[in-house]
């Protein structure tokens, strides 16, 4: 299903990938129409294909696919009012995509990544995408932390979007989920076999927590900023 899409601009890119199925609802090819893809990749030659590109610091921008895959996965709690984390922002792409989706209203997207050259270049892609006023005015955040505890005191979180692979659900990202909420977190499976698989956790009203497999993926992985990349 991967790979198959390309255009000359960006609204032919999601034109295409919409007549692929690879985006259902209209309302994620609204966000992705807004979200120009050469605001967040270094080579803006590539930046309509539908595949990941290497973005520095040993982290790469997943493919649009991939993107859409996790904005239609965690639509149902992106509403206007809807609190987001996005750990492992890297280049801001879906920290924007996030941002379009709960535009309207008090929502918030907050972004952590764990390098700060990351943080700084994201920030500025932000900007050159337009979004100026949303990081001035507190509406989209990106900072640099350990993704994997998450950020207290922003907490609760509506959806929590994880763009590495982690080896296990990391515990403060589920603490940090509201009752109900989702997270959509690639899992590398821990029996030898370097797996990595998409998980959809919900925690329902009564703070009941459920799991499902959505479908396997390759994502670098949710580590130690040193492990990822020696300054
Ligand atoms: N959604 C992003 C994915 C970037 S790749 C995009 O498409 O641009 C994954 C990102 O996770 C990298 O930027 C990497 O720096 C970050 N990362 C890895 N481990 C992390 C951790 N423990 N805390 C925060 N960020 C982390």
């Amino acid at each position: 299903m991967a790979w198959r899409c390309s255009g000359a601009s960006n609204a032919e890119l999601i034109t295409k990938m919409r007549n692929a199925s690879l985006i259902s609802s209209p309302r994620i090819a609204d966000a992705m129409a807004k979200v120009d893809r050469a605001n967040y990749v270094p080579s803006r030659r590539q930046a309509y294909q539908d595949s990941p590109q290497t973005i520095g610091y040993g982290a790469t921008i997943s493919a649009p696919h991939m993107h859409a895959h996790a904005a239609e996965n965690l639509l149902p709690f992106l509403h206007s009012a809807a609190k987001v984390l996005d750990v492992g922002s890297g280049s801001g792409y879906t920290l924007a995509i996030f941002h379009h989706l709960t535009a309207g209203g008090t929502a918030k997207v907050i972004g952590i990544d764990h390098i700060q050259s990351l943080v700084d270049q994201a920030n500025s892609n932000l900007r050159a995408d337009r979004l100026e006023a949303q990081l001035n005015d507190g509406s989209i955040v990106n900072i640099c932390g350990d993704g994997r505890k998450g950020l207290p005191e922003e907490a609760p979180f509506d959806a929590i979007h994880v763009g590495a692979a982690a080896p296990g659900v990391p515990q403060p990202l589920l603490d940090q989920l509201k009752a109900p909420g989702r997270v959509f977190i690639p899992v590398e499976e821990q029996n030898g076999s370097g797996e990595q698989n998409i998980y959809q956790i919900d925690k329902a009203h009564d703070g009941t927590i459920t799991s499902q497999k959505v479908c396997g993926v390759l994502y670098v992985p949710l580590t130690d900023a040193d492990k990822q990349w020696e300054a």
